[in-house]
C-alpha cells in the first residue's frame, strides 16, 4: 500500500463519540502523555465538508511519523508529536479549507486485517466495543514497545482467527470467555494500570 493511494480503504478509528472519549481517558495529558498512539500516513483526516481524506504527515518539525491523541495544557483534543510534542487542535483541509476539529468524526485509518482484537471482538461482536477497545490499546500502547509482547502479538494472530471463529459459534464459551479471560485481563490492566 502506497503512502497517497487513493485505492486506500479508510475506516472511521473512534466509531462513535463514546469510543473517541475512553481513548482519551485512557491517555495522560501532556507533557506526561503516554498515551494512545497514531502513525504518519496510516491516520487520516476525513473533512467534515469535502468528506475527502488526507493522511497524517510526519512532524513539521523533527520529522518524526510518531504521533499521540490527547488533551493539550487547555484541555482541547489535540494530536502531538511524540518526539518534540509539537501539536496542533484542528486541522485545514488542503482541498476545500475547511477547519477541521479533532473528533471522532474526523480521525480514519487505513482500513487493516489486524485492527481490531479477534478474539474480543468475537465475544463482543464488534470492534467498537469498550472492552475490545482496552484491548486494542494494551496491544498498540504497551505489549508493541516490548520484545516478548511482539512475539506474543505475532503467536496470538495465528491462533486467534482460529479461536475466534469456534468462538462465534458456541454462545456458552462466548460467556466463557467474557467472564473468565477478557474480564480479568482488563481488570488487571486497569488495576496495574499498565
Ligand atoms: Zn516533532
Ligand atoms: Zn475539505
Amino acid at each position: 500500500m502506497s503512502e497517497n493511494d487513493p485505492k486506500v480503504d479508510w475506516v472511521y478509528k473512534f466509531y462513535d463519540s463514546s469510543s473517541f472519549r475512553l481513548r482519551l481517558e485512557t491517555n495522560l495529558k501532556l507533557p506526561d502523555a503516554t498515551g494512545f498512539n497514531l502513525y504518519a500516513n496510516t491516520t487520516g483526516f476525513g473533512c467534515l465538508r469535502c468528506k475527502t481524506v488526507h493522511p497524517l504527515q510526519p512532524c513539521d518539525n523533527c520529522g518524526s511519523e510518531q504521533f499521540i491523541l490527547g488533551l493539550a495544557q487547555n484541555g482541547s483534543v489535540g494530536i502531538f508529536c511524540f518526539r518534540c510534542q509539537q501539536g496542533f487542535t484542528n486541522y485545514t483541509c488542503v482541498k476545500c479549507g475547511a477547519k477541521n476539529p479533532i473528533t471522532h468524526e474526523t480521525i480514519l485509518e487505513q482500513k487493516t486485517e489486524k485492527s481490531g482484537c479477534f478474539i474480543a471482538t468475537a465475544v463482543y461482536g464488534s470492534v467498537y466495543a469498550n472492552e475490545v477497545i482496552y484491548l486494542s490499546s494494551f496491544r498498540d500502547n504497551v505489549l508493541k514497545n516490548y520484545f516478548l509482547g511482539k512475539k506474543f502479538i505475532n503467536l496470538y494472530y495465528k491462533i486467534s482467527p482460529f479461536l475466534a471463529s469456534t468462538i462465534v459459534k458456541h454462545s456458552k464459551l462466548k460467556t466463557a470467555v467474557r467472564i473468565f479471560l477478557i474480564k480479568p485481563i482488563i481488570r488487571l490492566i486497569q488495576y496495574f494500570k499498565i
